[in-house]
């Protein structure tokens, strides 16, 4: 292993998911799984096997899929959970296995239930099952931030005896502050014996907003393993974002003096694809794939820039991959190069049934719509997998009207389990009737927290693409549609919402 090259391990699939509704299917894991792979993540946490069933099969088909990224699930410290994740990760080229056990007094006692020297125990054990899977074994010491210096040098001091190969130390809740955090890893790495045999990682979580800080200070402190999200998606505030850290190393490599395996012109493609499949926007003023981190608004900057663009820009954005969106297709374009531009894209549909299907829904689109780009494809693509896995409600007709001084109206008609029914309302405004007549058949009880649509391209014949989010019994989905008509978006992402509430698959959400 050369010392000055950093692991980027990409979590987006594992504790991205654990955003409230960020939950994907394995079709959906799969796309991102590519794109990650495109990217050049050096390992792709693809999820947690022993949640569900779903998650041991996404995990995998990502596998099976996966050639040059390690792919890697994650495994509590206990038998089965570590036997589910070997069985997922055996069609790996490269697969891995990442198992923890929290390490802090706090955890041991009121969580696990165990002594201190059970713990080192367990964990131990923990590798070695892992062990007869792969010999790529991660070990994580879970809220590594609260834990006892010499607990945690005695733990992976076991651990590296047993045979992990990466150490990664978490500050699973977000606690930290960058020179703490820096330090500690430094100390580790001094303290622990054999700390050279080993790749010491960082997990950071983002409750005060330092994730990416801490993260780089451990980098500073020795770290040569970074785990990350795109987007910085993930539990509660979220996990360092890929792209922040990605870019900081290369910005500042007269500081790190790093190199990652990244193809940074694709960061704002993935961005926008993690964007589109989990229904998490990204804010505008984002680093790196924001909409306006590269826009310049004062006319003093702007002058400077047009003069010479250091003045004011320390990455440019077409590193990044912006201004990528080229136009890729149009009106006269045919089957093959749609199919062709799709493969270029990592998407690859299962059945010439799906291409057919999507195919259409791209003749339509570009009757409405002159200018095809990559962003359009990768949402017709979500809409028409959406569509095929939404057994239960499925979108007919919508005829919504809005008028100055009149009432708002929708009209729809929906098919459920094959049924059509029809059913209208008046409302606040067209998306609102659209809902409530949607709730006059369903009936479904489900809370709707957040309602947003946003501009998939610019120019206003884009797609809006529309995410909703709605709660039941302490559930949470999110659902999305895009179309050019943002009231027909609303009705397929409501739609979608309701969908993934009725397909119950229940799991189980470790913190790492
Ligand atoms: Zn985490």
């Amino acid at each position: 292993m050369k010392n000055n090259k950093l692991i980027i391990f990409d979590t987006t699939l594992r504790d991205g998911e654990q955003s409230p509704g960020a939950a994907m299917t394995k079709e959906e894991k799969v796309r991102i799984a590519r794109q990650l792979e495109k990217l050049g993540v050096d390992v792709i946490e693809a999820g947690f096997a022993a949640a569900s069933q779903g998650d041991f099969e996404a995990i995998r088909s990502v596998a099976e899929v996966i050639k040059t990224s390690t792919v890697c699930s994650l495994a509590r410290a206990s038998e089965n959970d570590v036997r589910r994740a070997g069985e997922a990760i055996k069609p790996a080229v490269k697969g891995r296995i990442h198992t923890f056990i929290a390490t802090s007094p706090i955890h041991m006692e009121n969580k696990l239930r165990m002594t201190p020297d059970q713990v080192v125990e367990r964990a131990v054990q923990a590798v070695k099952w892992a062990l007869e899977y792969t010999d790529d074994v991660e070990f994580s010491a879970e809220d590594a931030v609260r834990s006892d210096m010499d607990f945690l040098v005695r733990v992976f001091d076991a651990v590296i005896q047993a045979g992990a190969r990466t150490i990664n130390v978490p500050d699973t809740v977000g606690y930290s502050i960058p020179a703490q955090w820096g330090e500690r890893m430094q100390q580790l790495i001094a303290r622990v014996p054999n700390s050279d045999k080993v790749v010491w990682s960082t997990h950071c979580h983002n409750d005060l907003g330092m994730a990416v800080a801490n993260s780089l200070a451990a980098v500073l402190g020795g770290a040569r393993q970074v785990e990350c999200t795109i987007n910085g998606l993930g539990e509660r505030a979220g996990n360092a974002s890929l792209e922040e850290i990605v870019m900081a190393v290369r910005t500042r490599k007269d500081i790190f003096d790093l190199e990652t395996g990244i193809d940074t012109t694709q960061i704002v493609p993935t961005s926008r694809l993690v964007s589109s499949i989990t229904g998490y926007p990204v804010q505008p003023n984002k680093a790196v794939v924001g909409a306006n981190a590269f826009a310049h608004e004062s006319g003093i900057h702007q002058d400077g820039v047009l003069k010479h663009r250091e003045t004011y820009e320390i990455m440019r954005a077409e590193d990044v991959g912006w201004g990528a969106n080229k136009l890729t297709l149009g009106k006269l374009s045919g089957r093959n190069a749609f199919r062709s531009r799709l493969k270029e894209l990592g998407i690859e549909l299962e059945s010439e049934e799906l291409l057919n299907g999507a195919f259409a829904r791209f003749k339509d689109l570009a009757d409405k719509k002159s200018e095809i780009f990559d962003e359009d494809l990768h949402a017709l693509v979500s809409d028409e997998a959406m569509e095929e896995a939404s057994e239960h409600f499925k979108l007919v007709y919508l005829q919504a009207s809005s008028q100055t001084g009149e009432i708002p109206h929708a009209t729809i008609t929906m098919s459920e389990n094959g049924q059509e029914k029809t059913a209208e309302s008046n409302g606040g405004g067209p998306v609102d009737a659209t809902f409530k007549a949607i709730e006059t058949i369903v009936d479904s009880g489900a809370e709707l927290q957040l309602y947003s649509v946003n501009n998939i391209t610019s120019g206003t014949d884009a797609q809006g693409e529309v995410t909703v989010r709605l709660s039941k019994g302490g559930r949470i989905v999110n659902g999305q549609g895009a179309d050019t008509d943002i009231v027909v978006a609303s009705a397929k992402a409501y739609l979608n919402g309701l969908n993934k509430l009725y397909s119950k698959s229940e799991r189980a959400h470790p913190q790492v």
